[in-house]
C-alpha cells in the first residue's frame, strides 16, 4: 500500500479527543474542519510558565534524494513513547508544495508512521504558506510601489535585495523582470523570487515567540539600499503591522494527530538546505510545556538541519536538548560507499561499510555539541539480513548506540527498543553547547562550521562575500549566528562527492542579512533559494476522482 492509502484506510479521531490526551481543553482549540485545529493564543499564554520536559532532535546522515525517513522516525519514535506511557508530543515542520509537485513527496512521514489528515496537510493545511507568501509579497508590492509612487526612500531599483516569493518549484521565475511596458505599470527592474519556504517571513516566524515579537523581526527586515549605500528596513516602508496582521492566525500552531491517535504540533516549514530547516519555536515550546517527552526534526543531514538547530534554534530560543536521533539507511549508506540511485536495491555489503564514513562524520559532530545520541538504522524491505548485520556490528565496534527501527512497517511498534534507549539517554546529563561564539567575526563563524561540522579544511571567500563582510561589519550584522546555504546531498558544497569527504575547502559566494529571522545567510555551491521541478514532476501522477477521493499523492 502507499503512504496516501495507510493513511485513507485509518480512521481519525476527532481533534479535540486527540488533544484532551495531552490536557488540551476543548476551549483551547481553533477548529478547521474536524481533524485539524489551531492553539488559541490566550492558551499558549497560559501555559508558557510550565517547566520543560525533554527534548529530542532527530537527524540524518546526508540523504539520497528520496529522503532517509527522518519524519517516519520522528512520528514513529513518539508514537512508540506514547506506546510506553510517556506523554509525549511531536513538532514537525509543514510540507512545501514545491516537493510536493516535484520529486520527494510530503512530510508527513510515512507507512505506519504518518501525521493525518496528510492530504490536508500536504496540501493548503491552515493556509499558513499562503498567510506567508501574502505578507512576503505585501513587502513586495509596497517597496516598489514606494519607488513608483515618487521614491521618497531613495531606493536604488538596482539594489533590492528582497524578492518576491511562491510556493512553488518554478525555475523560470529565478531572474525575472518587472514593471515592463507603460509608465502606469511601475519602475521596471530586475527580480526573482524564492520558493515561500526560503523567504524570511518564514524564518522569522520559525524564530519568532509571539505575534508581537514576529512584528518587531518584520520591522527590523532590510529589504533595499538607497542610491547612497544605506540600508532600508521594512520599519521605512512602515508595514509591519500590516504584515503581523495577515499573519495573526498563522502564528499559532496546528495540532493534528498520528496514525495512532497521538497529538503532533505542525508549524512553519523553512528547508534546511537554502533556510534553517526547523519547525517554528512556537510550536516546540508549546510541546516541551505540555508534553514529558518532546520529538522534534531539523531538515537533511546533521551538517544541515541539526548544526542551524543546535546553533541557531536552540541558541535563540533558549532550549535545552537532551538526545539526538540519528537516523541511516542501508540504502544512503551505499550510496555514500559509490552506488548509483538506481541500484540501491542490491544487497552490497562492503559498499555500505565503505559509506559508514559518512555516519560516523555525523555522529562526530553531534558528540562537539556535548549531545548523547542513538542511530536509528531505518529498515526497508531492500535491506538484506546480511547488510543489516554488518552495520549493526559497525555500531557494536565503534561503540555508538543503535536500534533498528521498522516504524514505516509497525508504526510505533516498530521502535519500542528505540524509544527506551531515547528515554535513558534523556536521563543522561549533557555538556549541550552551540559550536561557535556568535561574537566572533563572520569568517570565523562560518570556518568553524565548515571545519567541525563538514570536516573541511577551511573556506574560500569570493570578492563578493569578502564586499559584504565589510558591509555588514560595518553597519554592525555581524553579531548574529550563521545560516549555511549548502547542499543537502554532501558534506562539502558539491552535491556529487558521496561519504566522508577530507581535504577539500567550502566556497562562500553570497552572504544574504536575515536580520529579522536573527541571522547571516552564507551560501555556497550552486545551492538555489527557487527550486525547479524534474523532468517527471510527482504531479503527472496525482489525481482526483468525483467522490473526492484523491490519488497519486505518494
Ligand atoms: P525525511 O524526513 O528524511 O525527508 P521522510 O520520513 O519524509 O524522510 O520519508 C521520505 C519517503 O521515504 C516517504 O515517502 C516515506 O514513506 C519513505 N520511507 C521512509 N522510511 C521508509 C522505509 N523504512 N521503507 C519504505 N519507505 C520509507
Amino acid at each position: 500500500m502507499t503512504d496516501l492509502e495507510i493513511a485513507q484506510a485509518t480512521p481519525m479521531e476527532p481533534i479535540q479527543k486527540v488533544a484532551a490526551k495531552i490536557g488540551i481543553p476543548e476551549d483551547a482549540l481553533e477548529y478547521y474542519g474536524k481533524y485539524k485545529a489551531k492553539l488559541s493564543f490566550d492558551y499558549l499564554k497560559s501555559i508558557q510558565d510550565r517547566p520543560h520536559g525533554k527534548l529530542i532532535l532527530v537527524t540524518a546522515i546526508n540523504p539520497t534524494k528520496a529522503g532517509e525517513g527522518k519524519s517516519t522516525t520522528t512520528v514513529g519514535l513518539g508514537d512508540a513513547l506514547n506506546r510506553l506511557g510517556k506523554k509525549t508530543m511531536m513538532a514537525l515542520r509543514e510540507p512545501s508544495l514545491g516537493p510536493v509537485f516535484g520529486l520527494k513527496g510530503g512530510a508527513t512521514g510515512g507507512g505506519y508512521a504518518q501525521v493525518v489528515p496528510m492530504e490536508d496537510i500536504n496540501l493548503h493545511f491552515t493556509g499558513d504558506m499562503h498567510a506567508i507568501t501574502t505578507t512576503n509579497n505585501l513587502v513586495c508590492a509596497c517597496l516598489d510601489n514606494s519607488i513608483h509612487q515618487g521614491n521618497p526612500l531613495h531606493i536604488d531599483p538596482t539594489k533590492v535585495t528582497f524578492k518576491r516569493c511562491l510556493d512553488m518549484n518554478d525555475r523560470t521565475l529565478r531572474d525575472i523582470t518587472i514593471g515592463q511596458g507603460s509608465k502606469a505599470n511601475g519602475v521596471e527592474r530586475k527580480d526573482g523570487f524564492n520558493i515561500t519556504v526560503a523567504s524570511e517571513v518564514m524564518a522569522a516566524l520559525c524564530l519568532a515567540d509571539d505575534l508581537m515579537d514576529l512584528k518587531e523581526r518584520f520591522a527590523r527586515m532590510q529589504v533595499a539600499y538607497t542610491y547612497d549605500g544605506d540600508p532600508v528596513y521594512v520599519r521605512d516602508l512602515g508595514i509591519q503591522g500590516a504584515m503581523a496582521m495577515v499573519m495573526k492566525d498563522a502564528v499559532l500552531p496546528n495540532v493534528v494527530q498520528t496514525l495512532e491517535h497521538n497529538p503532533v504540533l505542525i508549524h512553519g516549514g523553512p528547508f534546511a538546505n537554502i533556510a534553517h530547516g526547523c519547525n517554528s519555536v512556537i510550536a516546540t515550546k508549546a510541546c516541551l510545556e505540555l508534553a514529558d517527552y518532546t520529538v522534534t526534526e531539523a531538515g537533511f543531514g546533521a551538517d544541515l538541519g541539526a548544526e542551524k538547530f543546535l546553533d541557531i534554534k536552540c541558541r535563540l530560543a533558549n532550549l535545552q536538548p537532551n538526545a539526538v536521533v540519528i537516523v541511516a539507511t542501508i540504502r544512503a549508506l551505499k550510496q555514500h560507499g559509490g552506488v548509483a540511485f538506481e541500484d540501491l536495491k542490491e544487497e552490497n555489503v562492503d559498499a555500505m561499510l565503505a559509506g559508514c564514513g559518512n555516519l560516523a562524520k555525523h555522529i562526530d559532530t553531534i558528540q562537539k555539541f556535548g549531545l548523547p545520541y542513538i542511530v536509528a538504522i531505518n529498515q526497508f524491505e531492500s535491506d538484506s539480513q546480511k547488510e543489516i548485520e554488518a552495520l549493526e556490528n559497525w555500531c557494536k565496534e565503534n561503540g555508538h548506540p543503535m536500534s533498528l527501527s521498522q516504524v514505516w512497517a509497525k508504526g510505533g511498534e516498530g521502535a519500542l527498543d528505540l524509544a527506551q534507549q531515547v528515554i535513558d539517554l534523556c536521563d543522561q546529563p549533557n555538556t549541550y553547547a552551540p559550536l561557535y561564539d556568535v561574537h566572533a567575526s563572520i569568517e570565523d563563524k562560518i570556518n568553524t562550521i565548515a571545519q567541525k561540522v563538514y570536516g573541511a579544511d577551511g573556506v574560500d571567500f569570493t570578492d563578493e562575500a569578502k564586499a559584504q563582510i565589510e558591509t555588514f561589519n560595518r553597519l554592525g550584522w555581524n553579531e548574529l549566528p550563521i545560516c549555511m546555504a549548502k547542499t543537502q546531498m554532501s558534506l562539502t558544497d558539491d552535491g556529487k562527492i558521496m561519504g566522508r569527504p577530507t581535504g577539500f575547502r567550502i566556497t562562500v559566494r553570497e552572504l544574504r542579512p536575515s536580520l529579522g529571522a536573527g541571522f547571516i545567510v552564507a551560501l555556497t555551491g550552486k545551492v538555489l533559494t527557487m527550486p525547479g521541478l524534474p523532468k517527471h514532476p510527482s504531479a503527472l501522477d496525482m489525481d482526483i476522482d468525483e467522490n473526492g477521493k484523491i490519488v497519486g499523492l505518494f
